[in-house]
């Protein structure tokens, strides 16, 4: 197949058998953009005895599930991996892949696009099909993926196109794209590939994982207590963990909030930080830089208590309070003990 007319792959990221919600995100995204070019929508899933999740994989929008299955994928070593997904690559033709921007995709998706010669926009906040004029040349290209992303310290928004060395490969951060609703049952087809790793000599060999469990979820949260500079103080923030608490919601903060200590960088929301949707976000002492926006505007209600009324904050909430959140808080915490 010729990689101007193949397939959009997803890659799905899996780890002891548990598939990363990016995965089912980059599915969702990946859905539109296969149906607007009239392809399949295929996951890749590489790993040892991991076939099973091909079935979630359907039910999150793919039409084909491309597995490499082999023990030497059981935990992800980086050379392993690339040169497994760069033979199925090569085999199949994709014109698009996408990765996750997680730990995983940022080291893996460099180096298959380093090895097939091709571009990666790293980070991408949103991916459409569009068409391209080269504006020396004059050539247009049609429906090629335009990568969106910030740029320059989130200044400008700007839009990469790769149109010539194909496929064209992104990775995207969590929790930016939507995953579909899933659909219980549906079924798709399995493609099976070998991953070329006999004699391989792998350098790495994982003699031991050691896990460290975040006891934050903002992801998961319907509610989020964010906290910028404007709180003031590491124990200040306890004002915010109440408020939290009372709400059965969790605490995140800016990235001022977490280079002066306040809160620990997990909590951190924004560009650089986690990107969340919550059924109500209350913004506490944040101006609402563009980068803090990037993560935390599709919020579905957002309540925000500054007091500069010129904040720019106020123009992405739908509630906004002017006044001191020393002030505002433990009235709100009261209201809400209250049950009022
Ligand atoms: C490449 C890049 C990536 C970045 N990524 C991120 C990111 O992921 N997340 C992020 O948040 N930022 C990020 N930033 C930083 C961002 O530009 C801002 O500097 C940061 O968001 C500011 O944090 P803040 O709103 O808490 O602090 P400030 O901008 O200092 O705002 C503090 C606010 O608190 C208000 N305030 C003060 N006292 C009170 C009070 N008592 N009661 C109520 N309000 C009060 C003030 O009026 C002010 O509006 C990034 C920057 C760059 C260049």
């Amino acid at each position: 197949m010729n990689a101007r007319s193949g397939d959009v792959w997803a890659f799905a990221e899996q780890e002891d058998g548990v598939l990363a919600d990016i995965s089912l995100e980059l599915l969702g995204k990946g859905r539109k953009l296969a149906d607007t070019l009239g392809v399949k929508l295929c996951a890749v899933l590489m790993g040892s005895g991991v076939e099973g999740l091909a079935q979630p994989l359907f039910e999150a929008g793919a039409d084909v599930v491309h597995v490499v299955d082999d023990p030497a994928l059981k935990t992800y070593r980086g050379l392993a991996y690339r040169i497994a997904l760069v033979k199925a690559i090569e085999k199949e033709s994709p014109q698009i892949v996408l990765f996750g921007a997680t730990h995983m995709g940022r080291d893996l998706a460099p180096a298959v696009a380093s090895a097939l010669r091709c571009g990666l926009t790293a980070d991408c906040t949103d991916l459409r099909i569009g068409d391209y004029e080269d504006k020396k040349t004059k050539e247009v290209f049609r429906n090629v993926l335009h990568q969106i992303r910030p740029a320059f310290g989130g200044n400008i928004i700007a839009t990469i196109v790769n149109a010539r060395n194909w496929p064209q490969m992104a990775t995207v951060r969590e929790g930016v794209m939507k995953a579909l609703e899933k659909s219980p049952g549906r079924k798709g087809e399995i493609v099976r590939h070998e991953a070329g790793l006999d004699g391989v000599d792998i350098p790495v060999e994982v003699v031991e994982i050691l896990r460290r469990h975040s006891s934050v979820n903002l992801k998961g949260a319907r509610v989020i207590v964010c906290g910028g500079a404007g709180v003031g103080s590491k124990e200040n923030f306890a004002l915010l963990h109440e408020l939290a608490a009372a709400l059965g919601g969790a605490v995140g903060g800016s990235r001022a909030a977490v280079d002066l200590g306040y809160c620990e960088h997990e909590r951190q929301i924004g560009q650089t930080g986690v990107t969340v949707r919550p059924a109500l976000m209350i913004s506490c002492g944040v101006s609402g830089a563009v980068q803090h926006l990037a993560g935390m505007q599709d919020s579905q209600k957002i309540i925000a208590i500054n007091t500069d009324k010129d904040a720019p904050i106020f123009k992405v909430a739908h509630y906004g309070i002017v006044g001191d959140l020393n002030v505002v808080i433990p009235k709100l915490v009261k209201a809400i003990r209250k049950g009022s």
